[in-house]
């Protein structure tokens, strides 16, 4: 159901809708173009908690932009053109990979679930790219490639895969978007190393630690790749100082809704001060001559 909250761009219909935001296109002369809009909710557990946070779409529009921007700079293809006003931006259209691509420094998160074993916090000397396939039915699985099927097993994200075992295939060749093969899933993976160290570093300057993040991809009509969708607060972990009781990400929320609360005012005082913040961190990458 499309739920409209910020202005509705004039001679645009919507083209996809998501939790926490709206791609529009004209609706003559249909374009290469459209228009990102960001809603104003945080919301965690695939959508299951949602949150009305006003101010929540202007700051990771401004976070979004300036990642964005800091990549294209440096050489890093994404989606994104232009900011047009304060909660959206102009991109490319893409067709997107159903593919979560997460890059991880240090271990935490779901990973902490799949690797028992591991400390939480560890570094990797080599920052770490793992697949998880788009499917909310399937709680978005984890992809692991089979050389000797030319194809990725799914895996429950939660579990580590050898106790568990492979929930299902993706058979190859059911979708064209997904890498068919190793050149296709090493294109994934180096633009997505290159994305972070970008950012781990743009972060850093600001004394902040890039734990993780996630992207998603897609290809252009001349199948070029691109990085689409968005990188923000909600898509990272940030840890001030490298402290993980000083993360200013979506987990001040995740943590509250795993308790079964709602955010006092306080705590949503807090949860869009956090998202402020960023937005106020990246908008100095373009000062930063990086
Ligand atoms: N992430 C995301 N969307 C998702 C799942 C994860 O943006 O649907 C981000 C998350 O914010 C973190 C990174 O991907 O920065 C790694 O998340 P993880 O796999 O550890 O899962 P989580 O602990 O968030 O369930």
């Amino acid at each position: 159901m499309t739920q409209i909250v910020g202005r509705v761009p004039r001679g645009h219909v919507v083209r996809a809708e998501g939790k926490t935001k709206i791609i529009w296109v004209r609706i003559r002369k249909r374009k290469k173009r459209g228009l990102a809009q960001n809603k104003p909710f945080v919301t965690a557990g695939d959508g299951k908690h949602r949150e009305f946070v006003p101010g929540k779409e202007i700051a990771v529009t401004e976070t979004t932009c300036n990642i964005f921007r800091l990549l294209n700079r440096s050489g890093i293809p994404t989606h994104y053109h232009k900011k047009i006003n304060a909660d959206t931006y102009l991109i490319s259209l893409l067709d997107m990979i159903p593919i979560e691509i997460v890059v991880r420094r240090k271990a935490f998160g779901s990973y902490l679930k799949r690797n028992s074993h591991e400390a939480e916090g560890t570094t990797f000397a080599q920052p770490l790219v793992e697949f998880f396939y788009k499917n909310d039915t399937m709680s978005d699985p984890m992809m692991i490639w089979q050389p000797e099927h030319q194809c990725f097993r799914l895996y429950h994200p939660h579990e580590p895969p050898e106790e568990r075992g492979a929930i299902g295939d993706l058979k190859a060749g059911l979708d064209p978007l997904i890498p068919r093969n190793e050149a296709e899933i090493e294109r994934l993976e180096v633009i997505a190393i290159e994305a972070f160290l970008v950012l781990e570093e743009a972060f850093k300057h600001v004394g902040i630690t890039l734990v993780d993040f996630k992207i998603e991809c897609g290809y252009d009509q001349d199948r070029r790749l691109y990085i689409g969708d968005q990188i923000d607060g909600d898509s990272c972990r940030l840890w001030m100082g490298g402290d993980k009781s000083k993360a200013v990400d979506k987990d001040r929320y995740r943590n509250i809704v795993k308790q079964g609360r709602v955010p006092t005012p306080e705590e949503r005082a807090l949860i869009i001060g956090d998202y402020q913040r960023i937005a106020t961190m990246a908008s100095s990458f373009g000062l930063m001559g990086l």
